[in-house]
């Protein structure tokens, strides 16, 4: 018999359950047994849910109230020092971790968060030293296991590796220069065997270790940790099925199939390639492999024909009863369920599969591989033949304008008219700013009013005029707030976005939309990526009537605002059918024509957005030339149809770019503004050794919480900054948008930045 398995699930819960919950918990509206009562009841849904699907492998554990990351670090006591002592519940000790908190005399900023390998997921970053005292402070595999049995579901729990936990961890500030986290590997083990012994004492049969590193080519040097790590575990442990997702193994598989482990999963949906040499390498052992044909990172419906043929070829291989069918990875990056959408028509919601459905197809291909004769299996085995059927049929129409427009890009179309040195003085010369010049990313707060006048919107209840009126008023209260506090480079605030990309994907053919398709981003942030299902052009301009709307009430400079391509596609469900490459094209082409617009309508100075650029970089190294060829090329497409007079900017939420800085380079954008608030100096130092000549704006401080920096505090990042940087590159902004920020908040710490620039001007 072959098994089915699902390897972790969304924790929103289908109606956003634990999103609200969470967040009335921090509003101090609901208690701590409101808020563990309303996740039980999500935890014990999915559980059901998936078991009634007919999988045999239930995932528990992985349920987190922010971040599974965190939620080993909490449990191991990796806690750092800065949070302890300050008279806070354990619950607030991890919520303080992963968002920062500031009230009743306590005032600790986050904990640097990081993207989770190439998703918009960030998990929250262990800090350790050789201070760390690692010990189980509690043991959420085993109480979740319990919980989900007295849901009358048997899971397989899921824990987070100690190689991966370790290799994901970053060293405190205590830690001695070059210490590195993976030296803790024997102080830590013995916790996971409490751990994994603790588990296999309450019944489980399984447990699920993931181990993601393993498809990196840093894994390469850690045979030694793995095997140390794996042999002091497996006799003590469940039966392990060693998890690795989003890429392959390639080498390390040689390694890998000779640890004492019962199970091996492999992702054969970023990597189907790998599928023979990972056979070879485990067929002389005993090791089960799951084959994770599911898509646990994309909502297309499973071929199933496709899957069952490589299934088929790993039970010629092994025999079926070392074969599970599985998902590629947990479905935390898939909505829930395909039920909750109401508008989409009948033939999309054919196209497509959530969580859910995910989970039935498992099930279904493992029984149609297990020679199951159900009327229901033969029954879902025909209708999916249909389904896909059809979708080729759809995927094979093309918009042949946009086609051959692609085709027809050529090199010069990709270049600005003039270098930088010469463009800067242009600049200069034409937007007047001073010297540290003080902007912002571009959102201001989305407010319970902005919101509420979409929802109106949405619903018919005020007028698409009505609602023009509010949006304008808003852009010009966000105007003169910036006016007021004396802020350089103004942006509208983008009070008419839903959403950085939904709002662009709208405006645009070839994309669809969901109601309720939430993907956690962080914490209690979720985003509802829209689905790119054919090629993609824009109708009409998308943004440039608010942008002239806002320099039209203003003296100084405004800068428009657009999200860049790149990140568009990574942020958005791409097609399958075609390359990333042809859907980035054509995206770029679109905005292309849209700057064009910005700069034709009197704005001058437009900010192209690419946060995702980092996080689309494929996990391999060997990968990366490709990948960055194309990306860096359609950035360049969407800006640089302007004249040398133009300001572009572009913004990035990460700062860890030492790696791929030739590229950043090649982007040729007039400013880019980075994350460095958390990141410590490391970044500014790649700048400077690489002799970057562009302008930079630092964030100066971090906006994933609402924690007010004070001045001082922004000065002293404004010195560390300038001992690094020439202070004729610098600009001064925070380190993202503000939307998900209130106007109290944002307010003070903006007003502190202006002081601090202001202090800057007279002190350099
Ligand atoms: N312009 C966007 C904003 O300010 C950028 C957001 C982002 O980088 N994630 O909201
Ligand atoms: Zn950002």
């Amino acid at each position: 018999m072959v098994a089915s398995s699902v390897l972790g699930f969304p924790r929103i819960g289908a109606n956003r359950e634990v999103k609200k919950a969470v967040e009335a918990y921090w509003a101090g509206k609901i208690s701590v047994d409101d808020l563990t009562k309303a996740a039980a009841d999500v935890k014990k849904t999915s559980w059901t849910s998936i078991k009634e699907r007919g999988v045999d492998f239930v995932p528990s554990g992985d349920f987190s109230l922010y971040d599974h990351v965190l939620d080993h670090s909490a449990a191991f006591n990796v806690v750092p020092k800065r949070y302890v002592g300050q008279g806070l519940a354990p619950i607030d000790i991890y919520f303080a971790m992963g968002r920062g908190r500031q009230a009743d005399k306590v005032d600790v900023p986050a904990s640097e968060m990081k993207k989770w390998f190439d998703s918009n997921y960030h998990f929250v970053v262990p800090e350790v030293s050789e201070e760390t005292e690692f010990k189980l402070n509690f043991n959420k595999a085993v109480e979740e296991f319990k919980e989900a049995k007295a849901a009358g579901v048997t899971t397989r729990p899921v824990v987070l590796g100690p190689v991966s936990f370790l290799v994901l961890s970053k060293a405190s500030k205590e830690a001695p220069a070059g210490f590195q986290p993976i030296s803790l590997l024997p102080k830590l083990l013995p916790v996971y065997k409490t751990l994994l012994t603790d588990l296999k004492a309450a019944g489980a049969e399984w447990v699920q270790i993931d181990e993601p590193i393993l498809v990196l080519d840093t894994a390469s040097a850690l045979e030694k940790q793995y095997t140390t790590a794996y042999e002091a575990l497996s006799p003590i442990a469940p039966k392990i099925m060693l998890t690795t997702y989003f890429s392959r193994l390639d080498s390390n598989v040689s390694f890998v199939a000779k640890l004492p482990v019962a199970g091996l999963h492999i992702d054969l949906d970023r990597a189907p390639g790998q599928l023979d040499e990972v056979l070879a390498a485990v067929k002389p052992t005993s090791i089960v492999l799951s084959l994770g044909v599911v898509s646990g990172r994309n909502i297309w419906k499973a071929d199933f024909a496709a899957a069952i043929k490589l299934g088929q070829k790993a039970i010629d291989s092994l025999g079926a009863d070392r074969v599970i069918i599985a998902t590629s990875s947990s479905l935390l990056h898939t909505p829930v369920t395909l039920a909750s959408e109401k508008k989409l028509t009948a033939e999309q919601k054919d196209w497509f599969s959530f969580a859910l459905e995910k989970a039935a197809e498992v099930a279904t291909i493992a029984a149609a591989l297990s020679g199951s004769q159900d009327a229901a299996v033969t029954a879902a085995l025909e209708a999916n033949k249909v389904s896909i059927a059809k979708r080729r049929e759809f995927e094979s129409t093309s918009d042949d304008t946009v086609r051959k427009r692609v085709a027809a890009i050529t090199p010069d179309q990709l270049e600005r008219k003039s270098p930088f040195a010469v463009r800067k003085e242009i600049q200069a010369k034409h937007l007047n700013l001073p010297k540290f010049p003080t902007t912002t990313i571009g959102s201001f707060p989305q407010t319970k009013e902005i919101r509420q006048a979409r929802a109106k919107l949405g619903k018919g209840e005020i007028t698409t005029e009505e609602y023009d009126d509010f949006i304008k008023k808003e852009i010009e209260t966000v105007v003169r707030f910036q006016e007021k506090i004396g802020l350089d480079l103004l942006v509208h605030g983008e009070p008419e976005r839903n959403d950085m990309v939904q709002y662009f994907g709208e405006q645009l053919n070839g994309f669809v939309f969901t109601q309720n398709a939430w993907v956690q981003s962080y914490g209690s942030r979720y985003v509802r990526p829209p689905i790119i299902v054919s090629d993609v052009s824009r109708p009409g301009p998308m943004t440039v009537r608010w942008s002239s709307y806002a320099q039209s009430v203003t003296e100084k400079p405004m800068k428009g605002m657009l999200t860049g391509p790149v990140t568009i596609l990574n942020w958005s469900f791409p097609r399958a059918d075609v390359s990333r490459e042809l859907q980035s094209k054509q995206l770029a082409l679109a905005l292309r024509d849209e700057v064009i617009d910005l700069e034709k309508a009197g704005i001058s100075a437009i900010q192209v957005d690419e946060p995702a650029i980092r996080e689309g970089l494929p996990l391999r190294r060997s990968d990366w030339d490709a990948y960055l060829k194309w990306a860096v090329d359609s950035f360049k497409l969407s800006t640089a149809g302007v004249t040398d007079q133009l300001q572009t900017h572009s913004h990035f939420c990460y700062s860890d770019f030492d790696d791929i800085f030739p590229s950043i380079q090649r982007l040729d954008a007039d400013v880019i503004s980075i994350e460095a608030s958390k990141a410590d100096m490391k970044l500014l130092n790649t700048f400077k050794q690489y002799g970057y000549s562009n302008q930079i704006g630092p964030g100066v401080y971090d906006i994933h919480s609402p924690r007010v920096p004070g001045e001082q505090e922004i000065k002293d990042r404004l010195a560390s900054m300038l001992a690094i940087l020439p202070d004729s590159l610098l600009f001064v902004n925070p380190d993202c948008g503000l939307k998900t920020r209130g106007w109290k908040e944002t307010e003070a710490s903006l007003v502190n930045l202006v002081a601090a620039a202001q202090w800057a001007r007279q002190t350099y």
